[in-house]
């Protein structure tokens, strides 16, 4: 979702238009020149649209005297702000400070906009008008603390933001879609017969039309999903050695249609290439996952423990992918796929408020702060997460963070947060 960055002197009521903004009624935040506060971001909706608002007040770059630290966020906010709003108090008028921001914001090729607050009542529309001298467009009178013309400031504003592209799957519509993949012969076709029984025609409930005869429609756990692209594996499809690129581009294609991974691993012979390709097909398209060992009733007491070292090596890049050992033939532990698709697909639609997410991140940070680079102390700034499906975090920082500390930041966040089943993104935007 789109950033908005807030810029302004202390005392002008920058807090309290973000309060207003993010339509919280909590008492105004002290607004004072070196008050660290633990949050900077918060999600605000207007008109149906979601937008990350941040307080560069809680960046308090630590700059000699208030003009220089006032240009800082500006700047910041250039950097990391989809659209900057310059706080102005119209009742002071344009201040040399003022001016300074106003300076660094007109070189910006992101949209910014002018609030005039403190216009309290129709007399101070006046002074609203001098505001113009400082180059940056029409000003927007408002009083963040009456409520007075916030709501078409926030027209302006939405005005502004980019709008988002739609999210490549879009929110999901009937049932779930799963993906059924392994290498040939881990018992694809076996667990499909026994978790549908008879296989039924797929039927579009919407448009009361057959549709996709490739999938099957499965009922389990009092829910009914689409297990996609399971032609092949009905029709038992004998994979010629010549046939593997080809099975291997199925397999791709049905994860990519795909919401949720079931992988399936033979539990009864050591983790393959084969098996780790697959999995990191699951892990690049973002998918949902829960590995499935099969032929548990293979699997001995010997076989178990040589098991758990070959997990331990083999499958780091997803540690928190949920695990079920079933047996395909005996029926073993079947019953525990659904609950587990469930699970991931909640991670996968997931979404932490940028608030909380930041609160959280600014004690993270203050305990371990990333490690100094070329005599530099990377600072991180905010987060936000701006997507769900899979789940994906921007960081917004001062300087580059290494890969070591990104996956302690994903560690950390997944105590917290969980996600169990679902991949999560972390990408970091540094400003130059
Ligand atoms: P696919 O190629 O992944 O669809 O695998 P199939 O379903 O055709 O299964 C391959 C072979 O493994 C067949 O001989 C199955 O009978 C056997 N098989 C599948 N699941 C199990 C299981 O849970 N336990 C045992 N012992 N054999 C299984």
């Amino acid at each position: 979702q789109p950033v908005l960055a807030v810029v302004g002197r202390p005392n002008v009521g920058k807090s309290t238009l973000v309060n207003r903004i993010i339509g919280r009624r909590e008492a105004v935040v002290q607004d004072k020149p070196g008050v660290t506060r633990d949050r900077v971001a918060y999600d605000a909706l207007w008109s149906g649209r979601r937008f990350t608002v941040v307080d560069t007040g809680g960046w308090d770059p630590k700059a000699e005297g208030l003009q220089a630290s006032v240009t800082e966020q500006a700047e910041l906010a250039m950097m990391t702000a989809d659209a900057v709003l310059l706080v102005v108090d119209a009742t002071v008028g344009a201040t040399t400070t003022d001016e300074a921001a106003a300076r660094v914001l007109r070189r910006s090729k992101k949209p910014v906009l002018l609030a005039a607050n403190k216009v309290d009542d129709d007399r101070l529309l006046a002074d609203t008008a001098a505001l113009w001298s400082l180059g940056l467009g029409e000003p927007h009178p408002v009083s963040a603390l009456h409520g007075r013309s916030s709501g078409d400031l926030l027209d302006a504003v939405l005005h502004a933001l980019p709008t988002t592209p739609r999210e490549v799957l879009g929110e999901s519509r009937g049932p779930r879609r799963v993906a059924l993949v392994g290498k040939p012969n881990v018992g694809k076709s076996s667990l499909l017969n026994r978790l549908t029984g008879e296989t039924r025609a797929v039927v579009d409930a919407a448009a009361g039309t057959t549709v996709d005869p490739v999938d099957s429609l499965v009922d389990l756990d009092g829910e009914t999903w689409r297990f996609v692209d399971t032609a092949g594996l009905r029709k038992r499809v004998k994979t010629a050695s010549g046939m593997e690129y080809y099975a291997s581009l199925r397999t791709r294609a049905a994860i990519e249609a795909a919401e949720v991974a079931i992988v399936l691993l033979d539990a009864s012979e050591p983790i393959s290439e084969q098996d780790l390709r697959v999995l990191t097909m699951v892990v690049d398209a973002g998918r949902a996952c829960v590995l499935a060992f099969n032929k548990w009733d293979l699997v001995d007491e010997d076989r178990r423990h040589q098991l758990t070292r070959e997990l331990d090596r083999g499958l780091v890049r997803l540690p928190w992918a949920e695990r079920i050992n079933v047996s395909a033939l005996t029926g073993r532990s079947v019953r525990k796929l659904a609950p587990a698709l469930r699970t991931a697909l909640t991670s996968w639609d997931q979404r932490v408020p940028t608030g909380h997410l930041n609160s959280w991140l600014a004690d993270l940070v203050a305990a371990t702060p990333p490690p100094v680079r070329s005599g530099k102390q990377p600072k991180v700034l905010f987060a936000t997460q701006a997507q769900t499906r899979p789940p994906t975090l921007v960081l917004f920082t001062s300087g580059f963070l290494e890969a070591g500390y990104r996956r302690f930041i994903e560690r950390r966040f997944r105590e917290e947060f969980g996600f169990t089943g679902s991949p999560v993104r972390i990408s970091v935007r540094v400003r130059e």
